[in-house]
């Protein structure tokens, strides 16, 4: 109800669109082989309210790896296993300040893992997920995430094939993690399969969908089906705020004023609760590692549109 005008929404879009799409800034990630070949003109945007109206405009059937933005999705199913609070005493969730794949933040935090949306805050709570081998608790993954979608995902084989291939760090991570008691699995397992989460694809529409759901409460706008639960989603929010964005988190805040989460693969998705959800996709990203398109549509539609959470008016 809340919903701004489809007429305006449709506007804004576009005029947002036009403004940002010839930005040069950035620059596609590289440490993962696959994701330097990705093209880098590529700029989808996709709307989806909390009714189900969606807006959509550019690249947006083009699947690109959800890679971080599937920690928001790991953590809903941990907390749906375990509760908010034995999720909570596991992982923790405290800014770390440092780059998402930081060593020096595993080893001084007092809770080693930071929180979800860091990389050995996120081995970890892949780490939580049950099952009776890698390929159940894979399954059991991949199926939540396509609740959440109200479609069938799929693994990207040849970014999951050039991101074990060179994913080092993450075991190195998951290890250290093991030295201090904060990883719940065999550490190299919950990395393959983290790997693998990281790999799954979806497009602009698929990623806005998955966001309207947590701005519908945890219920599939398209589906009418609960899939995350209603009292898990003021937590996961919350850590949206505080880490989606990596170390930028916190000017993001400033600026914007929505929880989101970015990836490297260069989708973001950004969440106005009980309104719906704008996912962009363009692969450049800043220092940080956020799309910087992505990060100018966003700020600029809830701009316009009024959407910062902590805005009075
Ligand atoms: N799979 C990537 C990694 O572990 C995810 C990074 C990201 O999107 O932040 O480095």
């Amino acid at each position: 109800p809340v919903a701004p005008r489809r007429e305006l929404v449709e506007s804004v879009v576009k005029e947002a669109y036009d403004k940002f799409r010839n930005e040069a800034k950035g620059k596609n990630a590289d440490y993962i082989p696959y994701l330097a070949q990705v093209d880098s003109k590529l700029f989808g945007i996709a709307i989806v309210t909390t009714d189900n109206q969606v807006l959509t405009l550019g690249d947006v059937n083009y699947s690109f790896s959800i890679q971080s933005i599937s920690k928001v999705f790991t953590l809903a199913l941990a907390m749906e296993e375990l509760g908010p609070d034995k999720t909570f005493e596991r992982i923790g969730s405290e800014p770390t300040g440092r780059a998402f794949n930081s060593v020096p933040a595993v080893v001084d935090m007092p809770t080693h893992t930071g929180n979800p949306f860091v990389n050995a805050g996120a081995i970890a709570t892949t780490s939580l997920i049950s099952g009776k081998d890698a390929n159940e608790k894979w399954d059991k993954i991949l199926n939540f995430y396509n609740k959440v979608a109200g479609e069938k995902l799929t693994l990207i084989e040849e970014v999951y094939k050039s991101e074990a291939a060179t994913n080092t760090g993450n075991k190195a991570l998951s290890m250290l993690l093991a030295k201090y008691d904060r990883i719940y699995a065999d550490p190299f397992e919950s990395v393959d399969i983290y790997t693998k989460q990281c790999s799954v694809g979806v497009n602009a529409s698929q990623l806005a969908r998955m966001g309207a759901t947590l701005a519908n409460n945890g219920v599939n706008p398209a589906s009418g089906e609960q899939v995350i639960k209603r009292e898990d989603v003021p937590y996961i929010l919350a850590t949206m705020t505080m880490a989606g964005l990596y170390d930028s988190s916190g000017s993001w805040a400033w600026h914007v004023g929505l929880p989101a989460k970015s990836g490297v693969g260069g989708g973001i998705v950004a969440i106005a609760p009980g309104k719906g959800a704008i996912a962009v996709f363009a692969p450049p990203l800043d220092e940080a590692g956020n799309s910087v398109k992505a990060q100018e549509v966003i700020d600029y539609v809830a701009q316009k549109l009024n959407y910062n959470l902590y805005s009075p008016s």
